[in-house]
């Protein structure tokens, strides 16, 4: 039987925009609630992320940007960085942001696949952002570069290589004032999509995860809910600051601080890279009380010995996602705190829920390395291999259903229909159990998808690069885990008449991929990729075959 959160609570029928600023002329703090890591005199307060989105979202209309356009914003983290998701949607339109280290090719994609009518890109990308837009033919006119936050607010932006700064965008501070966003003049139009986050889900290659206003303001609400199970949350949250490292362009990061946090007023100190020693350094400077990790910098974290060099001494909580995380360094991580003073709690979420489904009550203690049970108004069930449900303590793959699950894959209905059942489940390709409390250990995943330093690596991305090579016949990606890291393998047919070394084919496939895709787990030449009489590779017989080659065992 299919199980549910403990907790079932209302979801407000409003905007997005609505959601973080309340009413279109609320009067807002001009506290500090963005600030740059670097330069801290660099902030936006809720009152001037509200006033430049407007701005933004007033310049876009004014430059014929309609309901339902696209923007792609390809950049690291900025200050600025929420500030054009926001404006994109109090425009009526959809975001969607693309890894900054995207090579030329990985940024044509998602730039045709979204049809983004504008492309902003950071000033270290634009070269990379000119050669993708050449390529398919996409015009210069519609490129505008954005910086850190400087030029912005120093109303000094400058075009470069005659590339207009974003700033051209931005319509006058005056006509903030009177812009408004459109209310909904009906709830079906909280489920118009606000965000086109790329995911390649269970199988097959990146595809936009279509979010709608309902998804985000649900996915807000519900992880806020718990958060006020603290008897000690008014004040927790009072105290409360954050650090940016995780990409914005991705659902973790981005509802985390670009959403979640300036709703709830809560400082966040915006990293633009990130670096390991910079990290600490913030945390120590800044006092921040609230860490939002990913396995690798908990790991890190962990047992990198400059860990111990500074005081961290102002944590009192830390979630991690997006990745497995075993509990030994769940362990030896909290051995950075006073027994008692953090307790790492993990949480489970995929691009396709918005962000999260499970998470811990704040006063719960992780003992192990449980995922949590399910936020408010979640069901869940474990479906196994015959499609049958399973019960306590068995295993089968994870399926969620809840008002923060995606609209659907932008213009993939096959692909959607594959993922959603008709009646609003998601199979998530997650193999998992659940133990009598409800709690859900995510033990395996079923689906393709590699995750390399918490970032997707789609096989079938790189299979479909590696038929292009001419040498190879046929090729099969699968994920490995090597020193605790996952990392791509790949084993190659060559073709009959050709040779070439593994090394040639790592190396040719790195150029046309980010860093985080490269084939860092080796490749193995095959007489034969292993397939199903149907076609289909059999990915598990390779894991298997590549754990006991190279992995951890
Ligand atoms: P993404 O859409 O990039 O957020 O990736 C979602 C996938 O990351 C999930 O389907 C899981 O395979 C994995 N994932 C996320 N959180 C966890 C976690 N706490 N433990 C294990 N795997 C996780």
């Amino acid at each position: 039987m299919p199980w549910k959160s403990r907790w079932q609570i209302d979801i407000p029928t409003v905007s997005l925009p609505t959601y973080l600023f309340g009413a279109q002329d609320a009067t807002l703090s001009d506290q500090p609630i963005i600030l740059d890591a670097e330069q801290p005199s660099y902030y936006l307060s809720h009152q001037t992320y509200r006033e430049w989105s407007k701005r933004l979202a007033a310049g876009l209309k004014a430059r014929g940007f309609k309901d339902g356009d696209r923007l792609l914003l390809y950049s690291g983290n900025t200050i600025f960085f929420p500030t054009v998701l926001m404006g994109t949607v109090m425009a009526g339109g959809i975001f969607s942001g693309a890894n900054p280290t995207y090579v030329a090719r990985e940024l044509a994609y998602q730039l045709q696949d979204t049809e983004a009518k504008f492309l902003i890109t950071s000033e270290g990308s634009l070269q990379t952002a000119l050669e993708a837009a050449q390529s398919i033919g996409y015009p210069r006119d519609r490129i505008f570069t954005f910086d850190g936050g400087y030029a912005t607010f120093d109303g000094k932006g400058q075009p470069s290589q005659g590339i207009q700064h974003w700033t051209s965008l931005l319509a006058p501070p005056s006509s903030a004032s009177s812009y408004r966003w459109k209310e909904f003049s009906s709830p079906a139009e909280a489920h118009q999509t606000v965000v086109l986050n790329y995911s390649s889900g269970t199988t097959g290659v990146p595809k936009g995860v279509e979010i709608t206003h309902l998804n985000y303001v649900a996915n807000c609400t519900q992880t806020d809910h718990v958060a006020s199970l603290d008897p000690d949350h008014a004040a927790a949250d009072a105290r409360a600051r954050g650090l940016s490292m995780l990409p914005m362009y991705h659902a973790y990061g981005q509802t985390v601080h670009c959403v979640s946090a300036p709703r709830r007023a809560i400082p966040v100190y915006v990293m633009q890279k990130f670096d390991f020693a910079r990290m600490l350094a913030h945390i120590q400077t800044y006092r921040i009380t609230a860490l939002t990790l990913v396995p690798p910098i908990v790991v890190a974290l962990a047992k990198r010995p400059e860990a111990r060099l500074f005081d961290l001494s102002s944590v009192e909580s830390a979630g991690c996602g997006a990745a497995p995380l075993g509990r030994e360094p769940q362990v030896e991580f909290e051995s950075l705190w006073p027994q008692g003073q953090v307790n790492l709690k993990q949480g489970w979420g995929m691009t396709e829920i918005t962000c999260s489904a499970c998470g811990m009550e704040p006063t719960a203690v992780a003992a192990d390395a449980t995922v949590g049970e399910l936020n408010p108004n979640i069901e869940a069930r474990i479906v196994g291999e015959e499609g049958e449900e399973v019960g306590v303590g068995a295993r089968g793959e994870f399926w969620v259903r809840g008002p923060n699950v995606m609209k659907g894959y932008w213009r993939k209905p096959e692909a959607t229909a594959e993922t959603l059942t008709a009646d609003g489940w998601l199979k998530t390709g997650d193999v998992a159990y659940r133990d009598e409390r409800g709690f859900v250990y995510i033990v395996d995943r079923k689906k393709e998808l590699i995750k390399v330093k918490g970032n997707q690596v789609a096989p079938a991305e790189l299979e479909a690069l590696l038929l292009d090579h001419p040498a190879v016949q046929d090729a099969a990606v699968v994920g490995v885990t090597i020193n605790g890291e996952e990392l791509p393998r790949a084993y190659v047919a060559l073709q009959a008449d050709q040779t070439a070394t593994p090394r040639e084919i790592a190396d040719w496939l790195a150029q046309k991929v980010a860093r985080h895709k490269r084939l860092a787990g080796g490749v193995k030449f095959v007489d034969a990729i292993p397939k199903n009489p149907s076609g289909k590779i059999l990915r598990k017989a390779l894991r298997d075959l590549a754990k006991t080659e190279v992995g951890d065992g």
